[in-house]
């Protein structure tokens, strides 16, 4: 049994003030008001529950580990292959307490020549990524991922006019969502530009990820009130610039989870071979105004990055580090800092249905991050990591 008392509280939903959180068997069992002695003390600091990144891919498992040491205690991985490489990183996941846990969509739906399968190098085994040829493929290619275990379907919406490979076409992308829900599956499209935005919402997708950099969302504020929106700031942000990167490298708070050798080729320029966007007129200013708008309409926000480094190796936007970076994004278009905890904590459990985690109540998995100060006055509070703990077990940063 442990208790942390002391600390501010901030269950996933609202500001609790000081309480007492025990601990027993790697779930919540109790949550007081006041401080009284504890196994930790939380003066000074603010409990919440360990972060979960809407938005990442995994490029091998030590992407796990530097994400949970920055307290990003769940990923939802929104594309890996091959398939037998994301069932190795779901069972190491799934029992190992210093890696973060893990949801996956496993393989994209894209085109036949099309993305995301030409950006995959040839793989030894012969193994080739599957792409759809029209709406006739859905199906199929909906029960092949549940087959393989996928928790949810990623799609691949992109601008038709702006890409040089083939893409999906609108029916096929209404195929997919509708073979989806018929087993009860959820649906996550990429769409950063507005005709992908537009084609996904048509479709009736039940999350969109990104925002559309090319210009402004084309939809009436009631048409956007009920989205459920991931907008990946830090990727948007670095597709046009590179202000995030100087941002993370220029704070040590960040800077200092990740291999030195990667801080060090992060500073001299490498991004990982992120290129920067082909969309015209693209321009991070266009994703500011659209998540202005969707929070302004009541939209739900999702807090994801969009990390893909490979593990020690450079990249623009990291797992971990990256997530702290998307928090400060969110308030800068006008989430309350409150409401970019939720999007990082409670709301995507409950739009993902982890129902075990995301809010510290009695009986939930007891995920926990251990800040220094207030999160819910200064969102950057939350790079500031005393503790985080996985399911109850204290991780060793
Ligand atoms: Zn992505």
């Amino acid at each position: 049994m442990t208790t942390i008392s002391g600390a501010r509280l901030f269950d996933g939903t609202d500001a609790r003030g000081v309480s007492t959180v025990t601990v027993e068997g790697g779930v919540v069992t109790a949550v007081e008001p006041g401080e009284r002695a504890g196994d930790v003390d939380g003066r000074g600091a603010t409990l919440l529950p360990g972060l979960i990144d809407a938005h990442v891919h995994l490029r091998g498992a030590g992407n796990l580990g530097q994400a949970l040491r920055h307290g990003v205690t769940t990923v939802l991985d929104m594309f890996s292959a091959p398939p037998q490489f994301t069932a190795v990183l779901r069972g190491r996941a799934a029992r190992r307490s210093d890696e973060a846990d893990l949801r996956s969509a496993g393989l994209m739906a894209g085109a036949v020549d099309g993305w995301p399968a030409v950006m995959l190098p040839p793989d030894p085994s012969g193994w080739r990524m599957p792409g759809l040829a029209g709406p006739g493929d859905a199906e199929r290619f909906v029960t092949d991922r549940l087959r393989e275990g996928s928790d949810y379907l990623k799609i691949f919406v992109e601008n038709a006019a702006d890409v040089s490979r083939p893409t999906l076409a609108p029916e096929t992308v209404g195929a997919l969502c509708a073979a989806a829900s018929a087993h009860g599956m959820l649906t996550v499209a990429h769409a950063p530009t507005r005709w992908a935005f537009r084609t996904a919402r048509a479709a009736g997708v039940d999350v969109v990820t990104h925002l559309p950099l090319d210009g402004p969302l084309d939809a009436a504020d009631d048409e956007l009130s009920g989205l459920v929106v991931c907008p990946t700031m830090t990727m948007m942000r670095a597709l046009t610039d590179t202000a995030s990167t100087e941002e993370l490298l220029a704070d040590p708070r960040l800077a200092a989870g990740l291999d030195a050798e990667v801080v060090a080729a992060m500073r001299s320029g490498d991004r990982g071979g992120l290129p920067t966007s082909s969309a015209p007129g693209a321009s991070y200013d266009h994703a500011e105004d659209n998540l202005r708008r969707l929070v302004e309409a009541g939209a739900t926000i999702l807090a994801g990055t969009d990390a893909n480094d490979v593990p020690g190796h450079a990249a623009a936007v990291v797992h971990g580090a990256s997530m702290h970076l998307e928090l400060a994004l969110l308030v800068r278009c006008g989430l309350s800092p409150r409401d970019a905890l939720r999007a990082a904590t409670a709301t995507p459990a409950s739009v993902f249905g982890l129902p075990d985690r995301g809010r510290i109540v009695p009986g939930a998995r007891a995920d926990l991050l251990l800040v220094e100060g207030d999160p819910l006055t200064d969102v950057t509070a939350t790079r500031d990591v005393r503790a985080v703990w996985r399911s109850g077990e204290r991780v060793d940063r």
